[in-house]
């Protein structure tokens, strides 16, 4: 069986670099290396609405922002289906369906939606919707029978609980899914890269960003405020690697060709790291390292949305035509999940 790829994000803001190496670099190498039979990318502004219910313009102006920044960064509408979560009504019904084979208890131990709960400061307001998203995810991925889910770290737990769904479906009422599997990127700083805060994981909704369309000096002003080690006073003091997000950025994004070329004293991060971890290595220097390797990779994706941001109405032509190509195949599931449950009263009655 070849692969059906599903992934997809939250409009509720532009991507950020957490986005590029966390989930967007492998979609670009899937792409790279094709062969699969489907590939997805799905803007869940359903999902976004769950925490956004009175915010409905941030969900619905961003969705064009983040199509705009898939393009940006060298996602190819003939090579993937872009489409939009809400114009595909067939997820909300296998949505209910999955509902009732999960547990309220299971989805309180899920730890995404522990820490989201406990961010978002939902203690005693939490919305229904919102904790119930992990099943949406469920119905999102298996609505398209897909095999291969590219994620961050904190979308593992959502794979997990759509295995179960899945699983659970299959023994209740007969086989109509395959089990997902969700793909990490392969570099660990990659799974859960952290804001430049250096506190939480980088999140639009947090506001802890560098976003893939930050202007050179929003680049370089968000790298030079962005969180060391705070013991690492004088350049004669030994500095701390851990929780470094200075070094964390850079092992996500430095090669040992950005050494020759922007840092020759030293052949690679390793030797970089042993420096710092020494003593007489001052952060501006890694941070400057840092801005070369950053605007190297990001002026290419900018420069690009500038022709995106011209043609706004063809992209929504393309959304629009691929969410009726994404509903049709969610149909096609959706009968054969209510034929499994026996709702198919029509085939029934003209038999
Ligand atoms: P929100 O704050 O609205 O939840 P977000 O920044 O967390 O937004 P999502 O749209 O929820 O972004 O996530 C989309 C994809 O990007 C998911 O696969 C998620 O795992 C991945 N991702 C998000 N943030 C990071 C990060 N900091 N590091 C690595 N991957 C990330
Ligand atoms: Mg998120």
């Amino acid at each position: 069986m070849k692969d059906i790829i599903l992934t997809g994000d939250r409009p509720t803001g532009n991507l950020h670099i957490g986005h590029y190496v966390g989930s967007v670099r492998t979609r670009l190498a899937i792409q790279e290396k094709g062969g699969y039979d489907k590939f997805y990318i799905m803007i869940a502004d359903t999902q976004a609405l769950t925490d956004n219910a009175k915010n409905v313009d941030k969900v619905t102006n961003n969705v064009i922002q983040v199509v705009i920044d898939y393009l940006s960064a060298g996602i190819d509408p003939e090579k993937t289906c872009i489409f939009i979560q809400s114009q595909v009504p067939e997820l909300f019904e296998i949505t209910s369906y999955f509902m009732n084979l999960v547990t309220v208890a299971r989805l309180k131990r899920n730890p995404t939606v522990k820490s989201e709960i406990a961010m978002r400061g939902f203690e005693n307001t939490l919305p229904v919707g919102f904790f119930c998203y992990p099943i949406s995810q469920a119905a999102d991925i298996l609505a398209f029978n897909a095999n291969i889910i590219p994620v961050g770290g904190d979308q593992m737990p959502m794979v997990e609980q759509t295995r179960e769904i899945a699983s659970s479906f299959n023994s209740t009422y007969g086989e109509v899914f395959t089990l997902p599997k969700g793909v990490l990127p392969e570099i660990k700083a990659c799974e859960r890269l952290p804001g430049t805060d250096g506190k939480l994981k980088m999140s639009k909704s947090v506001g802890n960003c560098i976003y893939l369309k930050d202007s050179p000096e929003e680049i370089k002003k968000k790298i030079m405020g962005a969180y060391t080690d705070p013991d690492h006073i004088k350049v004669s003091d030994p500095g701390k690697i851990q929780g470094n997000v200075v070094f964390t950025y850079l092992d996500a994004f430095c090669t040992d060709e950005h050494f020759k070329k922007y840092l020759p004293e030293y052949n690679n991060l390793e030797e970089l790291k042993n420096h710092y971890k020494k003593g007489g290595l001052g952060d501006v220097k890694v941070k400057l390292f840092l801005n070369n390797v950053l605007q190297e990779i990001l002026t290419p994706i900018r420069e690009k949305r500038a022709f995106f941001e011209q043609n706004v109405d063809k992209i929504y032509e393309m959304l629009f035509k691929n969410s009726e190509i994404a509903s049709k195949e969610a149909r096609k599931t959706l009968e054969k999940m209510k034929e499994k449950m026996a709702l198919n009263y029509k085939t029934i009655s003209k038999k």
